[in-house]
């Protein structure tokens, strides 16, 4: 599809900074009322956002409303109309709740919203409150375009969109949703059903030698924990025994614990194709070995990326299995005869949950596989958009009409979004909350981590591309 149009460019340069100063207003609101998940007992942070919202939509005469299936924990959602004509509705997701925040190692009180240094710091700040303000003032602005054309945005359609526009946030995405998204899909699958969806976690800039990705998440991994119950003896500890239960899990965890295979993937072939084209000198050779298979994939890896990448990127390309807990033993003298290993296995696209277990007992090998029971803790299937479609050459297209030395490239996430709800209900949903970071920023140390911020300049690149790609798929 070919993109002529601008339609921010319409948009004179002061209203923009105007909205800017009110996206970072927003934001800094948001990061004030922590929606800590988990909840501390009694928290209602997540129906205190939730209602924030609300009002501020209800100010600008739209007609929200709030899902609060468990007490505190709401989600909120809005509809704006468009004149029908284009098919379904576009859909602007986001979640209410963050990750804890221990404030003694942070700069700033992580939950004061203190703007330094060009940066807005907070939990939050990139996951994902800066995604809801943003999204918050796309609304905003075409709610305002409704009015300047005379017509009321609770009633009448939103001039030039042929579609309507989903406002949507949930509460409990970084605990699986089930308060949140999943209550949503279920109670009112309307917030959520679209023709495409936009959410977090892509359209973030990264520069890897002096080349700026865009990396759109197009797929999630899916995940598969299991607890193994590992059988032994019990004996005294005077007389050690091979079948030591703690002796066992030794054994297990050392084998689940080393790198599995390399499984190519169609998302990530293309993401090292389109990487390895992007990249100068034999960097890009070197990507096109990873993606051959090259037996040392993981060295190649190691020389060519930064660790924090080289971590993801190792996991991008594997089923992967993190063994994360393990319990056994009473007393020093006692042998136990129980232990209890949780593992975190993160599943590639096309596979499923047999197929997983199949891998750990296969991992565990038939000599220690006996003394093993395994139990699913949850299962979320891989979920996967197409990287082509009208929704997806617009994202490509206004990230390079704002940033013409972007390079948009489709990803595989190695994490899990309400996208795991979203996709399965037939929407077709990407991690884009676009923003154009400096080159030595290390975007992925911080979601979840201290310190955790986003700068001035990012969210001034981001809002009128969210604006220009709403507008256009509706348009
Ligand atoms: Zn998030």
């Amino acid at each position: 599809m070919v993109v002529t149009t601008r339609p921010s460019a319409l948009v004179a340069d002061r209203s923009w900074a105007a909205a800017h100063d009110r996206l970072i207003e927003t934001l800094r609101d948001l990061i004030r009322i922590p929606s800590i998940n988990p909840p501390p007992p009694g928290g209602d942070g997540e129906t205190r956002v939730a209602r924030y919202l609300e009002a501020r939509l209800r100010a600008i005469g739209l007609q929200p409303e709030i899902l609060e299936s468990v007490p505190g924990r709401a989600s909120v959602h809005a509809r704006l109309r468009g004149d029908g004509t284009g098919g379904d509705p576009f859909l602007l997701l986001s979640h209410l709740d963050v990750v804890p925040a221990p404030p003694d190692r942070w700069t700033h009180d992580p939950f004061a919203a203190v703007i330094a240094d060009g940066y807005v710091y907070g939990r939050g700040a990139v996951d994902m409150k800066d995604m809801i303000a943003m999204e918050l003032a796309v609304v905003e602005r075409l709610v305002a375009e409704c009015r300047a054309a005379g017509r009321d945005p609770a009633r009448d359609p939103i001039p030039g969109l042929r579609r309507d526009v989903l406002f949507t946030c949930t509460s409990d995405e970084e605990a699986g949703g089930l308060p949140g998204i999943k209550a949503v899909a279920r109670e009112r699958p309307d917030w959520v059903r679209a023709a495409g969806a936009l959410n977090e976690c892509g359209g973030v800039s990264v520069t890897i030698l002096g080349r700026r990705l865009y990396p759109i998440q197009v797929a999630e991994k899916g995940y598969a924990p299991y607890r193994i119950h590992v059988s032994g003896t019990w004996g005294h500890g005077s007389m050690p025994r091979d079948d030591n239960a703690a002796v066992l899990a030794a054994r297990i965890v050392d084998r689940l614990a080393a790198p599995g295979p390399v499984r190519m993937t169609p998302v990530m072939e293309r993401f090292l194709e389109v990487t390895a084209d992007a990249l100068p000198g034999d960097a890009g050779d070197v990507l096109r070995r990873v993606a051959a298979g090259d037996p040392d994939v993981d060295r190649l890896i190691d020389r060519l990326c930064d660790p924090v990448y080289a971590r993801a990127l190792r996991a991008l390309i594997r089923n992967t299995i993190s063994p994360d807990i393990i319990q056994t033993g009473v007393k020093y003298n006692v042998i136990p005869g129980d232990a209890v290993i949780e593992i975190d296995c993160r599943v590639l696209p096309g596979m499923t949950e047999p197929e997983m277990r199949a891998i750990v007992e296969e991992r565990i090998g038939p000599d220690l596989l006996p003394a093993c029971r395994l139990e699913l803790i949850v299962w979320g299937a891989p979920v996967e958009s197409p990287a082509e479609g009208p929704l997806w050459d617009i994202l490509v297209a206004t990230l390079l009409e704002h940033d013409p030395d972007a390079i948009p490239v489709p990803v595989l996430a190695p994490w899990g979004t309400d996208a795991k709800t979203t996709v399965p209900l037939g929407t077709p949903t990407y991690g884009f909350s676009p923003l154009r970071l400096d080159p030595d920023e290390r975007f992925l140390d911080r979601f979840h981590g201290v310190d955790e911020r986003v700068s001035l300049e990012a969210l001034k690149f981001g809002l009128p591309v969210l604006y220009d790609v709403t507008r256009r798929f509706c348009g």
